[in-house]
This record gives structure tokens, sequence and C-alpha cells, in this order.
């Protein structure tokens, strides 16, 4: 249960927040929420498969992450795919710690704008920004740039470009690890 918060630090940090931020979540933005917490706040289309980090406090404020903010890698891995979402790219990677070379947990790092020369079999260090959050201000969602993270473990051996959101989003086939609980 270390590495979540470790995480959220590593976020901060690359975005020189200062050590005094702490992190809000509302109840639509965690796993498996069936509620929206953007535009109408109505219901989402299917579960929630991860967690959304977006906003935060510092003193009595509350702010949300800047459009282009940088995202860094949790742990040093290795890139197995990037794949589209419904706002931005999807980065997943496997991390050290998490079957490295035979990977049965993969962990989808989605609504980016990610870095250009990042490919599938690139390694990528712990900190390591890998990417951007993509800036919605053009979408009609009117959802404010975000990261969503998932930790997704895989039934079975799966052809790398086979790892995206057709297969993320089919509960039959994957099973969802909280990322809050790693
Ligand atoms: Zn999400």
């Amino acid at each position: 249960m270390e590495r979540f918060p470790r995480y959220l630090t590593a976020l901060a940090r690359a975005n020189a927040l200062g050590d005094k931020v702490s992190w809000l979540f509302y109840p639509g933005m965690l796993q498996e929420s069936q509620d929206k917490w953007w535009d109408d706040f109505g219901r989402r289309p299917a579960a929630h498969e991860g967690i959304d980090i977006c906003y935060f406090r510092q003193g009595k404020n509350q702010f949300s992450l800047a459009k282009n903010a940088q995202i860094p890698a949790m742990d040093k891995g290795l890139i197995l795919n990037r794949c589209e979402d419904f706002l931005g790219e999807s980065l997943v990677i496997t991390h050290e710690g998490f079957d490295h070379f035979s990977p049965k947990v993969v962990f989808v790092y989605s609504h980016l704008a990610i870095e250009k020369d990042l490919t599938p079999g690139c390694l990528v260090e712990k900190g390591q920004i890998i990417a951007r959050v993509f800036d919605t201000s053009r979408k009609r969602s009117r959802l404010l740039p975000h990261l969503h993270l998932s930790c997704i473990e895989l039934m079975e051996k799966t052809p790398l470009d086979a790892l995206n959101w057709n297969l993320f989003s089919d509960r039959k086939k994957i099973n969802l690890i909280n990322p809050v609980f790693i």
C-alpha cells in the first residue's frame, strides 16, 4: 500500500506543486464508481476501471492539474503498448516487481499526450516523464485534464497490440486491481 501515495508525491514533484499538497478524490473518481465527477454529474456508461487524479489542495485553495502537466513513471518499467482512449492516448507499462518479462499485471496511464519516442519495447526509469496530461479544452465532455490510472491483471497471454481499451473494459477478460492499494 505504499506505491500509490509515493506516486502522488512523485507527481507533485514533477510539476513543482510544493511539499504541502493534499490530493483530493471525489467519489466519482474512484475505482468502480458509477458516477461522473464532471459535466452533468450523471451516470458513467460503465463502472470506473481505475482512479482519476486531478484535484489537489494547497493551504485553503483547491486546484486541478494544469493542461500539459507532466506525468512521471511510477517505477522502472517496460512499455508494452500505446493506444487511444476516449480523451487522448494511453500508455501500457509493466513495472518492476510485477512479472517484468512475462507480464500478468499491467499499468495503464490514460488521457495523455505521450512522448513521441516512447514505443513498445522501450524501458522507462522510475520518475521519468512519460507524457503530459491531454489538453481537454476542445473536448465536448467538459472533463478537466487528468490522469486516469488502471492496474490490470491479465487472465491469459495477450499479444501486445491487443493491450487496449477493448480488452481493459471487458470485465470477463481481465481482473481490475485497485491502484490505491498497491
Ligand atoms: Zn478514469
